[in-house]
């Protein structure tokens, strides 16, 4: 997970002037600073916004923002052979491995999630998305490979232990991977440490998965564009958010075709097939960590019991295009988005 860049949602706080690697600084004496930087880190663009009183401060949150990733990847990436997550897979079957908080509340959530969308979030999926190795490898897997992984695509086995903080993997070969919610969990880690910083507002954006704190200067809220899933750099649609998370999952990112077919790297638990009824789901919540986490299980789920869940829940707000390319929009946002 995190290996390959990714763009979801472009076009975020348009109007504020280029973005750049470096900062841009605008002062005046009574007008808070706005900075903007961007860095690859969980093998994706991340940008931050930091809104403060003076340029020192929103560069030092900006910086904060940035260590607290860093740090978090530490933790959860499956690509650095030392971090807790990879230790807990390479233990799968054999022993439980003490984490972090932040680990546990990870898969914590990751577990509720696929409570939440019916199975369609798992993340015990770790083998099938080797298996399938979309972004690298291009290889379609046999029926009769993937049946002899079904076993290990089994949440039931995934054992937390709140009070030992452990997780244990209960078969041999399992692999859990926080792909699916583990940046949008970032991005509100991300937003803490610039808050405590001194910022007074502020956007932290990992490719598609954001959460945004305050209003920019003149009480303007955080304009997001959300990617066209079949127009490249073309917007479905916008939105304004306050203290408000927004993630997408879509199946144009990360896919090749293959006679006709598109294969993507949202796989439905149950077939260990890419998933087929959407083209991408986009969430809005209070916290990214389920922005991110319910965008991939709705993904899979599909847009009608999607959207019944979505509308069941409270704060949670989405917008679908189901695989005919129809938009739909959830009842609390009809409002809220504007059309390009
Ligand atoms: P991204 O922003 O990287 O596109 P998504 O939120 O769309 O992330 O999640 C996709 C990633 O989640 C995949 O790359 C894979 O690692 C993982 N994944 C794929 N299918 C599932 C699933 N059904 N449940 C949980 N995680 C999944
Ligand atoms: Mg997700």
């Amino acid at each position: 997970m995190w290996r390959a860049l990714s763009h979801i949602v472009v076009g975020i706080l348009s109007g504020l002037g280029a973005l750049s690697a470096g900062c841009t600084g605008i002062s005046t004496q009574s007008e808070p600073v706005v900075v903007k930087r961007a860095q690859v880190q969980m093998g994706t663009l991340v940008k931050i916004t930091a809104v403060a009183k003076s340029a020192s401060v929103a560069q030092a949150a900006a910086t904060a923002g940035f260590a607290e990733i860093r740090r978090l990847e530490e933790i959860l990436s499956t690509w650095i052979r030392t971090s807790e997550l990879s230790r807990v897979n390479a233990a799968a079957g054999i022993l439980p491995v003490h984490v972090s908080l932040e680990t546990l509340t990870v898969v914590q959530r990751a577990v509720q999630a696929a409570e939440m969308t019916d199975g369609g979030f798992n993340i015990a999926i770790g083998p099938a998305v080797d298996a399938w190795r979309v972004t690298e490898g291009q290889r379609i897997p046999t029926e009769a490979e993937l049946e002899a992984l079904r076993p290990l695509v089994d949440l039931m086995s995934v054992h937390v232990d709140v009070r030992e903080q452990t997780i244990y993997l209960g078969k041999a070969g399992m692999r859990i991977d926080v792909g699916g919610i583990g940046k949008g969990y970032a991005a509100d880690q991300a937003v803490e440490a610039v808050r405590k910083a001194g910022a007074v507002a502020g956007v932290v954006a990992l490719s598609g998965d954001i959460k945004t704190f305050g209003r920019l200067p003149a009480g303007k809220m955080f304009p997001v564009g959300i990617q066209h899933p079949r127009q490249d750099g073309a917007v479905l649609a916008w939105i304004d958010l306050q203290d408000e998370a927004i993630s997408t999952a879509g199946d144009y990112e990360r896919f090749f075709e293959r006679n006709g077919v598109r294969y993507h790297h949202i796989l439905d638990p149950r077939t260990l097939q890419p998933a087929r009824s959407c083209q991408s789901v986009t969430v809005i919540a209070r916290e990214g960590v389920w922005a991110d986490g319910l965008d991939t299980g709705i993904f899979v789920m599909g847009p009608e019991r999607g959207m019944e869940l979505v509308e069941q829940l409270p704060d949670v707000e989405a917008i679908i295009v189901d695989a005919g390319g129809r938009l739909l929009v959830s009842s609390g946002l009809k409002q809220r988005i504007r059309l390009p």
